[in-house]
């Protein structure tokens, strides 16, 4: 389904997980940002593309390489595509596609274009790196935390963020790679904020932010949770976290990343002692 949509922008939302594909048009070209994720989602978004392009040069952005956010890349085959340099030099592509081949063989899933893990163009190196087409520029910062190769895209005009899976309304972190790691990508928010006219942030998962206000307490949510979590694990209360399940819309389907998550928080306070001398 469409999400919310301008001009100069549409924001898909899959009926899973409130997955989101974002799709801006400026003058100089069409960018489109994680398409997924069901079989006719994709395909909603392929012609939706087709439509609006005209005879603009079109660019697929990956905010992270979890799959699926990037299942959509074989739809997509003439766009030149754009990620984190981990993105792509992922250490296990094929890893990837399992992943995406489990899942559909699961539900029995039709693709209508080939499976494949994305041949990236432009590898992001660095936080601030920018690329100029025309009078529209994407600029980049790194973010890791929720996966080690997760990339921040602000495209201007219009000032859209393009976040991957931070700043959402419906979830808390989801950390795989690391908590210091996620603190660090969350502190350059206010950063982000100051240095570009964003008007509209988009998360992987729910909602677009419409104000930076929005933005800026999703980011105290997200650091509130990580911090209390963090002290609960320390002193081997975790049990009492899940009670905070509860202010969420998906209480069920989040507990086994909270308990994920708890595990992390275990290794990196050292209190891991089932993977000891591994
Ligand atoms: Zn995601």
């Amino acid at each position: 389904m469409i999400q919310c949509k301008k001009a100069q922008y549409t924001i898909f939302q899959s009926a899973l997980y409130a997955t989101t594909t974002t799709v801006i048009r400026t003058e100089d070209l069409v960018i489109v940002a994680d398409p997924t994720w069901l079989p006719d989602e994709v395909e909603q978004i392929r012609q939706y593309v087709s439509f609006i392009r005209g005879d603009r040069p079109l660019y697929l952005c990956f905010t992270h390489s979890d799959w699926d956010h990037v299942l959509g890349f074989g739809a997509f085959p003439d766009a030149v595509t754009i990620a984190s340099r981990k993105t792509a030099e992922h250490p296990d592509p094929e890893a990837v596609i399992e992943q995406i081949a489990s899942f559909d063989e699961k539900y029995y899933l039709v693709r209508t274009y080939p499976l494949a893990y994305p041949r990236i163009d432009i590898a992001v190196e660095r936080d601030g790196q920018r690329l100029t087409v025309g009078g529209t520029t994407l600029t980049f910062y790194l973010a890791p935390g929720h996966t080690a190769d997760g990339l921040f895209t602000v495209v201007e005009p219009p000032g859209i963020w393009i976040a991957g899976d931070y700043l959402s309304d419906i979830e808390f972190p989801y950390i795989y790679d690391g908590s210091a790691a996620y603190e660090e990508t969350m502190a350059k928010v206010p950063f982000i904020l100051d240095g570009h006219n964003v008007t509209l942030t988009v998360p992987g998962h729910g909602a677009a932010a419409a104000s930076k206000d929005e933005v800026l307490e999703r980011r105290r949510k997200s650091l509130e949770y990580i911090r209390e979590t963090r002290e609960a694990v320390a002193v081997g209360r975790e049990h009492e976290t899940f009670a905070q399940l509860a202010e969420y819309r998906f209480p069920r389907g989040m507990k086994s990343f909270h308990e994920q998550n708890i595990r992390v928080f275990r290794r990196e306070l050292g209190l891991d002692f089932t993977s000891a001398g591994e």
